[in-house]
């Protein structure tokens, strides 16, 4: 498949690009497009047979849900009811990192929602999302634009890398801000539940209802007796081909630890990278120093986390040690996009 492949200023927003991209969703074609989160991958999320061809340009499990992305907050067509809570969320947080669960009405193709009786649903506040949603006229369905089980892409030219042949058209225009995907809310059940920590933390959902959680198996391995709740949940996800391991404690001991595995491998012959903060980068004498971020300012690790990832690849490294980070705020999703990228292998120290 030829894949058109267009990079627009934003400031620039009412761009032939953007109707070209809308005019390939209302065909039933694939668009790759930036959001705040990370880009996504997207077709018309009413159209099943146009779904299909996202799960299958990514590789995706078919029992992974979608999320459906709109341009306003009326998302009355899409579910059941709207209930209090929901329109609350909207209004505090919307546009934005949020995507709210609800029961679907019968206009979301069982395919969207992976036959789901629920639907995920979001506003994004990337104007290029914006603008090429509103220009189709139609919700877009849209997971991250990469291949399945790779980290999520940031940035056009990582989309390039995933799906150039797959999709349509790709349309690039800016890094995204955050640069880890959306917080879940299912507002399906009660008390509502956060099933992936995002930019909008516990924290700021608490100030709404106190009563929301986190789902405990976002927080540690899933087991018998801790089992995910949406079928989504279970899958290894955003790891490059380096084995990655997380080393968490106290800082000092942390770089201690990390030191000593990095002489380690390096006499075995691996080439081994260290993911560090502003605060610890010159603390590493040997191993590829990799700056996520500052401590000071945990959403800039979040920024980066994705496209530090996949430099991992680029540099060929067979090992990658990770500090760990809070596991509050935005540290709790760093630290579930981490563990997922590390296949749960953690250190204390
Ligand atoms: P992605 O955009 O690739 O990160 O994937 C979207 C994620 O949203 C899935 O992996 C699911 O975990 C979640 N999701 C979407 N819709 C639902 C739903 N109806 N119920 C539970 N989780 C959902
Ligand atoms: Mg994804």
């Amino acid at each position: 498949m030829d894949t058109k492949v267009a990079f627009i200023d934003k400031s620039v927003i009412d761009n032939i690009a953007i109707k070209e991209a809308a005019e390939v969703i209302k065909k039933g074609g694939l668009v790759a497009f930036p959001t705040e989160t990370v880009y996504g991958l997207g077709a018309n999320a009413l159209d099943a047979a146009a779904v299909e061809k996202i799960f299958l340009a990514k590789g995706r499990p078919q029992d992974n849900p979608l999320i459906i992305h709109v341009a306003d907050k009326d998302i009355s067509p899409y579910v059941k009811k709207v209930p209090t809570l929901a329109k609350e969320l909207m209004d505090a947080f919307w546009p934005g990192p949020l995507t709210i669960i609800l029961e679907k009405s019968s206009l979301v193709p069982d395919k969207t929602s992976a036959n789901l009786d629920t639907v995920g649903i979001r506003m994004p506040s990337s104007p290029i999302a914006l603008k090429l949603i509103a220009e189709s006229g139609l919700p877009i369905a849209a997971p991250s634009a990469n291949i399945s089980g790779r980290p999520s892409p940031t940035d056009m030219e990582r989309c390039v890398e995933d799906l150039k042949g797959r999709v349509d058209y790709i349309l690039g225009g800016e890094i995204s801000a955050v640069g880890v995907e959306s917080t879940i809310i299912d507002c399906s059940v009660e008390p509502p539940c956060i099933l992936r920590p995002g930019a909008v933390t516990l924290e700021m959902l608490q100030e709404i209802r106190k009563d929301i959680y986190i789902d405990p198996s976002l927080l540690e391995k899933p087991n018998e007796n801790l089992k995910p709740k949406a079928p989504g949940m279970k899958y290894k996800h955003y790891a490059p081909k380096a084995k990655v391991i997380i080393i968490e404690g106290d800082l000092e001991k942390t770089i201690e630890k990390i030191n000593e595995m990095v002489l380690n491998y390096i006499e075995q012959k691996l080439m081994v990278g260290i993911l560090a903060t502003e605060e610890s980068k010159d603390k590493y004498p040997k191993g590829e120093v990799m700056v996520l971020g500052t401590r000071a300012k945990p959403e800039t690790a979040a920024h980066n986390l994705f496209e530090t990832l996949r430099a991992c690849d680029d540099k060929g490294l067979d090992i990658v040690l990770s500090e760990a980070f809070p596991r509050e705020g935005i540290g709790t999703a760093i630290m579930n996009r981490l563990t997922k990228a590390a296949g749960y292998h953690i250190i204390k120290v």
